[in-house]
C-alpha cells in the first residue's frame, strides 16, 4: 500500500539572478513498509525534500500526501505537544531501542549512540506512518552508525516501519530497500 506521495514538487530559494531551484518537479511514492535512501551531493535539494515531505516547508507548487493526512501521521512536533505518552508504549520503545536500564540518565551521560536513539524514540512515541532522518548518522563513529543503522532495519524490518533516510554513506544506502539519487533538485 502507498503511504506516501509526491508529486512535482518544485521549491526555489530567492529570486531572479539569486534563484536557486532546490527542487524541480520531483516526484516518488513510498510503500508502506518500506526503508528508502535519498542520497545526492550536497546542495542537491535533500534536506529541502525532507522539510517538505515533514510538512515543516512548503513547496512552491506540487502535492504531499502522507496517507491523506500530513500533519497526524509525521508533524510530530505538533503531535507531541500536549499529548501524554502511554506508558506501556514507552516501556515497549525502551526495549525496542535497548534503553531500558537508561531511562533516567542525562543525555551528557549517553553516548552519542545512545542520544540519537533517544531522538528515534521522541518520534517512535506518536505511532509515525513515517520516519524522516536527514543524515541520522552523520556525526556518528562507525560503530554508533551501525548501531543506529540496525536499529533502523530492526524497526523496518520487525516493527514494518516506513523510513525515509538522507545518507551520504553508499554502504547505508545499499541496505535500504530503494535509494533515490538527486542531482541538481532532480
Ligand atoms: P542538501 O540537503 O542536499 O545538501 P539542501 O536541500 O539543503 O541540499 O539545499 C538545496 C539548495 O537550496 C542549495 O543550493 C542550498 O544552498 C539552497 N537552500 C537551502 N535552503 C535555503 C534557504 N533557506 N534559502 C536559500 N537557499 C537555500
Amino acid at each position: 500500500m502507498e503511504i506516501l506521495r509526491i508529486e512535482n514538487v518544485t521549491k526555489t530559494y530567492g529570486e531572479k539572478d539569486t534563484a536557486v531551484h532546490a527542487l524541480d518537479r520531483v516526484s516518488f511514492s513510498v510503500e508502506e513498509g518500506e526503508f528508502v535512501a535519498v542520497t545526492g551531493p550536497s546542495g542537491s535539494g535533500k534536506s529541502t525534500l525532507l522539510h517538505i515531505l515533514g510538512g515543516v516547508d512548503k513547496p512552491d507548487s506540487g502535492t504531499v500526501q502522507v496517507k491523506g493526512t500530513v500533519e497526524e501521521n509525521i508533524l510530530l512536533p505538533l503531535l507531541l505537544d500536549g499529548k501524554k505518552p502511554n506508558p506501556k508504549r514507552l516501556a515497549q520503545i525502551l526495549s525496542i531501542l535497548g534503553l531500558e536500564d537508561r531511562k533516567e540518565h542525562l543525555p551528557s551521560q549517553l553516548s552519542g549512540g545512545q542520544q540519537q536513539r533517544v531522538s528515534v524514540g521522541r518520534a517512535l512515541i506518536t505511532h509515525p506512518a513515517v520516519i524522516l532522518a536527514d543524515e541520522p548518522t552523520g556525526n556518528l563513529d562507525q560503530k554508533n552508525t551501525k548501531e543506529i543503522m540496525d536499529l533502523f532495519c530492526k524497526l523496518n524490518r520487525t516493527y514494518k516501519q516506513t523510513i525515509v533516510m538522507i545518507t551520504h554513506d553508499m554502504k547505508l544506502a545499499a541496505q535500504c530497500d530503494r535509494v533515490l539519487a538527486i542531482v541538481d533538485g532532480r
